[in-house]
């Protein structure tokens, strides 16, 4: 057994970060300025995407798309259960309706065909989460949406970079919301960006600081004006240059950081593919996933034990875990503000009982990844019928 505590996500923060964020501190630009627009290019050309908008968390930019798409009191979003709370909280924010269509329980994504049931008069915006990096069906679902004007906005939180049908996951006229979190595949600590048309990111821009007509770093700049005008009542959800710093390095080093995640998720296909114990969470053909998550689907009736003794094990042998998600018809105030009950979504409610995700970050060594294993076995050794 290993002898200290495997963690679920730390981040890899090497000397570059330090000496990028340390540069940002002895500057002058603290808040939104020169690394920001920086990070917004670079971003921009990895995703392929007409304009991005760096702010200050994916769930400010999920409240923001949805508030410039228009969504109101009365109108419904359609999202998935199987999220993290923020994708439903930003729709209640705006007054409008979640609904939810319950999920594919091979790849625990999205299914278009309970989108489609649905659908009604009122439904203004689907938005489908991009769950453990692989992409959803994006193709059904935008043809479903644009042939009755219904927007489309992307969580994509774990889906930097992802590529759908060999195209990156932000190459797409729909708006996307980018996590660059604490524990997702890149990480600025807390941070975001927001991909899209140039039209829809022009007005994010305004909407996200304030409202205000001009960019607050070039009002203080030599040539800027003091000059401003709030046109609406908007948002503070703009980037700092430290996270920015942050963001910089770390997408630099993106090829680095995705090979270790692929080394994990190699060294686990292969242990745990064909396993009685469990099943494994698929990945969809036409798409290539960062790996943000490896998750498993314990098969519980072969085990005297479940899921959360099994996760507890796992804590006994110095493995943390975690687990995605909680659906979120079972939080309290989904389920009592519409009267959802565990079954009104079967599939993700059964996955809910089942479902673990084992560690999977950037700075796992293939012996950490064998540890796991090994712990794995262990327990359904151990605990098998
Ligand atoms: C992490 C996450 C978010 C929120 O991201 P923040 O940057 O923390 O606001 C939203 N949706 C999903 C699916 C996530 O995993």
């Amino acid at each position: 057994m290993r002898k200290e505590f495997l963690h679920f996500s730390p981040p890899s923060i090497t000397e570059a970060e330090i000496a990028e964020v340390t540069d940002t501190l002895k500057g002058i630009w603290l808040s939104t300025g020169p690394k920001t627009k920086k990070f917004e290019e670079v971003f921009k050309n990895q995703v392929q995407c007409e304009e991005a908008f760096a702010i200050n968390s994916c769930t400010a930019g999920l409240h923001l798309g949805l508030k410039i798409l228009g969504i109101q009191p009365g109108d419904e979003v359609i999202t998935t259960p199987m999220t993290f709370a923020a994708t439903a909280n930003v729709v209640e924010h705006l007054g409008a309706t979640v609904v939810l269509a319950d999920i594919d329980p091979k790849t625990l994504l999205i299914d278009p065909k309970e989108i489609e049931k649905k659908i009604t008069p009122k439904t203004k915006a689907i938005v489908p989460v991009h769950f453990a990096g692989s992409a959803c069906d994006m193709d059904t679902i935008n043809d479903m949406a644009r042939s009755r004007k219904i927007h489309v906005l992307e969580d994509a939180a774990h889906a930097f970079p992802t590529k759908y049908k060999n195209k990156m996951i932000g190459n797409t006229s729909n708006l996307c919301s980018f996590s660059f979190y604490a524990t997702k595949n890149i990480t600025t600590s807390e941070g975001g960006m927001l991909t899209g048309p140039e039209d829809l990111i022009s007005k994010a821009r305004v909407m996200g600081l304030h409202g205000m007509s001009k960019d607050a770093w070039k009002r203080f700049d030599k040539g800027g004006s003091w000059r401003y005008d709030i046109e609406t009542p908007g948002y503070k959800y703009n980037m700092t240059d430290i996270q920015a710093a942050l963001g910089l390095v770390q997408i630099s080093r993106l090829s680095e950081l995705m090979a270790t995640r692929t080394q994990v998720f190699k060294i686990y296909q292969e242990a745990f593919l064909n396993s009685p114990f469990f099943e494994v969470n698929q990945i969809p053909e036409n798409c290539e996933s960062p790996y943000h998550l490896y998750i498993l689907k314990l098969n519980l009736d072969s085990l005297k034990i479940n899921r959360d003794q099994f996760i507890t094990e796992l804590s006994s042998r110095n493995i943390g875990t975690s687990v995605h998600y909680i659906p979120l018809h079972r939080h309290s105030y989904y389920a009592n503000k519409y009267k959802w009950t565990p079954e009104s979504f079967p599939v993700a409610n059964q996955m809910a009982e089942r479902i673990l995700s084992l560690p999977l970050n950037n700075c796992m060594t293939a012996q950490d990844a064998q540890d796991v294993v090994e712990a794995v076995r262990d327990i359904c050794t151990q605990f098998k019928r």
